[in-house]
C-alpha cells in the first residue's frame, strides 16, 4: 500500500546563514586567501561563500594549535578538559535543530536523518569522550598515557558534523589540539561548530577549522608542525596521504572506503531483512562508507526477497530533503552524481539487470533513484567498486562457506551484515568475515562506545570506544605527565 503524505517541510528560518564565512583560527574567524561557494545539492542555490585556506593559512592554524597545546590544553587536568567536552555536547543538543537543518541544506540528506541520527550521535560522541578525559589512566594504555600534540584531521562530506565529532571529541579528550578540514561541499556545520566552541568557552586554538579543497588537505597533512594525521575519505586519497606521512614520523589513522556484504540466509525473517537491506543501502542515499552495497541472498529465497525488496523500494519517498516525510534526499554533488551514473551504466554494459524505484526526480538539483541490479557476477565493476550512492548489487549463494568466500572477495573490509535466526550461524559467519564491524540482524547501527574501522583497503585504526583513544595517545611513551592520569 502506498500512502500519500502532505508536505511537511522543516523551517529554514532556524538557521541564520551568513553571506560569507572565514577560517576559524586561534578562537576567531579570520579571512582566508581566497573563497569558494557552497551550494544546496537539492536546489543548486548558492548558500554561502566560504574561505579557501592556502598553505600560509594552514601555517597560522597549526601555529595556533601548537600554542594552545603547549600553553593550555596539554597542561590542563583531564577533569577540566572533560567539562569543556561536556559543555560542547550540551550546546550541540541545545542547537540540534539548527545544526540538523543546516546539515540538510548543505549536504542534501533527509532532515529525518540529520535530526535523528547525525546530530544526536555527534552529541553522544562528545558526552562519551567527556567521560574518558579524566579516566585515561584506566583505559589500558598505562597509568599516565600522554597526548600526541597537534592533530591534523581531514573529513569527507557524507556525515559532515558526525565525522567531525568522531575526530575532534577523542582528540580533545586525550589532550591534543586539532586543525580540522571539512570537505569542500559541506563546510557549513563545521563552521557552526566553531561558533559552538566559542559559546562553550573553549580556550582559543584548541580547535581550528580550515576550509578548502584537496589542496588545503594536502597542505595540512604534509605540514611539519603536525604530530598525527587522522583521515576519513576515499581509498585513493588515503593512499596518497599514507605515502606523504611514511617518511615523516607522523602517526596516522585512515578510515577509507568499503563494499560491504549484507548476507541473508534462508531462515531470516524476510520482512525484517528487507528493512535491513533498505536501511543498509538507501540510508543517506548510500553515501555511507559501511553501506551494505553487496547483497548476498541464499539462492532458494532470492525470488521472494527480490519481490519484497522491490515492493518496499517502490514506497520510498524521494525529494525535498527538508521535508520530514522524505526517505531519500539529494546526491551530494554533480561530481558524485556523475560517478554513480557511470558505475551504474557499467552494470548495464556488463550484463546485469537494472531496476529502479518508480519515483519522479525533481527538475533541479542532483538526484538518483534507489536502484537494484540483479544478475551480478563477482567480476562486475558494480560488485567490486565502491559506488557511494543508492545502488545495490545482488548476488546469490548456496552454502554458508560460499557466502563467506564471496563476502570476503573484496579489497575492502569495513563492515558486513548477517541475517539468520540461528545464533550459531551468526557466530560462525561473523568470525570468518574480514570486516571491522559485523552487524547481526540489523545494519548501520552506531554507538560511540563501539569501535569502528577497517581491514585491508578500508584503512587502519579505530574510532570510538576504548580502542579509539589509542590513536590519540602516545601509548609507547608510558610517560609521567598529562592527559588524564592527573585527575
Ligand atoms: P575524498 O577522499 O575525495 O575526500 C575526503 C577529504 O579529503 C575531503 O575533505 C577532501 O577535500 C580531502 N582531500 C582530497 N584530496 C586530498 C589530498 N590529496 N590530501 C589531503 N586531503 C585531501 O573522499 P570523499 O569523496 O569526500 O568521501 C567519500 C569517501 O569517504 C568514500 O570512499 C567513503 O567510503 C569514505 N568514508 C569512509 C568512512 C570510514 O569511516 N571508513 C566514513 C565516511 C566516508
Amino acid at each position: 500500500m502506498r500512502f500519500e503524505y502532505a508536505p511537511a517541510p522543516e523551517s529554514r528560518s532556524v538557521v541564520t546563514l551568513r553571506d560569507s564565512y572565514g577560517l576559524f583560527i586561534g578562537g576567531e574567524f579570520t579571512a582566508g586567501s581566497s573563497a569558494f561557494k557552497t551550494i544546496s545539492p537539492a536546489t543548486e542555490e548558492v548558500l554561502a561563500e566560504v574561505a579557501h585556506a592556502a598553505p600560509e593559512d594552514v601555517d597560522r592554524a597549526v601555529a595556533a594549535a601548537r600554542q594552545a597545546y603547549e600553553r593550555t590544553w596539554s597542561a590542563m587536568p583531564g577533569r577540566e578538559r572533560g567539562k569543556y567536552l561536556f559543555r560542547i555536547a550540551r550546546v550541540i543538543q541545545e542547537r540540534a535543530r539548527e545544526l540538523a537543518v543546516l546539515e540538510t541544506m548543505d549536504n542534501g540528506k533527509p532532515i529525518r536523518e540529520s535530526r535523528d541520527v547525525d546530530v544526536p550521535l555527534a552529541a553522544a560522541h562528545f558526552f562519551y569522550h567527556a567521560g574518558w578525559a579524566d579516566k585515561l589512566g584506566y583505559a589500558g594504555f598505562g597509568p599516565s598515557p600522554r597526548p600526541l600534540g597537534v592533530v591534523g584531521q581531514v573529513i569527507p562530506w557524507n556525515f559532515p558534523l558526525l565525522m567531525l565529532a568522531w575526530k575532534i571529541a577523542p582528540a580533545l579528550a586525550c589532550g591534543n589540539t586539532v586543525v580540522l578540514k571539512p570537505a569542500e561541499t559541506t563546510p557549513l556545520t563545521a563552521l557552526l561548530f566553531a561558533e559552538i566552541c566559542q559559546q562553550a568557552g573553549l580556550p582559543p586554538g584548541v580547535v581550528n577549522i580550515v576550509t578548502g579543497d584537496g589542496a588545503t588537505g594536502q597542505a595540512l597533512v604534509g605540514h611539519p608542525g603536525i604530530d598525527k594525521v587522522a583521515f576519513t575519505g576515499s581509498t585513493d586519497v588515503g593512499r596518497q596521504i599514507a605515502r606523504a606521512c611514511a617518511v615523516s614520523g607522523k602517526r596516522l589513522t585512515l578510515e577509507l572506503g568499503g563494499k560491504a556484504a549484507n548476507v541473508i540466509f534462508d531462515d531470516a525473517p524476510v520482512d525484517q531483512a528487507v528493512e535491513g537491506i533498505v536501511n543498509g543501502i538507501f540510508f543517506n542515499q548510500g553515501h555511507v562508507c559501511c553501506a551494505g552495497s553487496r547483497l548476498l541472498v541464499q539462492e532458494n529465497i532470492a525470488d521472494e526477497v527480490m519481490s519484497s525488496l522491490k515492493r518496499r523500494m517502490a514506497t520510498l519517498r524521494l525529494g525535498d530533503p527538508l521535508d520530514k516525510n522524505t526517505d531519500v534526499g539529494a546526491i551530494n554533488s554533480r561530481a558524485q552524481l556523475d560517478r554513480i551514473t557511470e558505475l551504474a551504466s557499467s552494470g548495464d554494459l556488463e550484463g546485469a539487470q537494472r531496476w529502479s524505484a518508480p519515483c519522479p526526480l525533481p527538475g533541479r538539483g542532483f538526484w538518483f533513484p534507489p536502484t537494484v541490479f540483479t544478475g551480478v557476477s563477482q567480476a562486475h565493476r558494480i560488485a567490486r567498486e565502491e559506488i557511494f550512492g543508492p545502488v545495490l548489487s545482488v548476488l546469490t549463494f548456496r552454502t554458508p562457506a560460499e557466502a563467506v568466500e564471496k563476502a570476503n572477495n573484496t579489497p575492502y573490509g569495513l563492515s558486513a551484515g548477517v541475517w539468520t535466526e540461528k545464533g550459531s550461524l551468526i557466530l560462525w559467519v561473523a568470525s570468518r568475515l574480514r570486516a571491522g564491524v559485523v552487524w547481526a540482524n540489523t545494519f548501520n547501527r552506531f554507538d560511540p562506545a563501539s569501535p569502528f574501522g577497517g581491514y585491508k583497503e578500508s584503512g587502519f585504526g579505530r574510532e570510538g570506544g576504548r580502542h579509539g583513544l589509542e590513536g590519540y595517545l602516545d601509548v609507547l611513551a608510558g610517560g609521567d605527565v598529562l592527559a588524564g592520569g592527573d585527575v
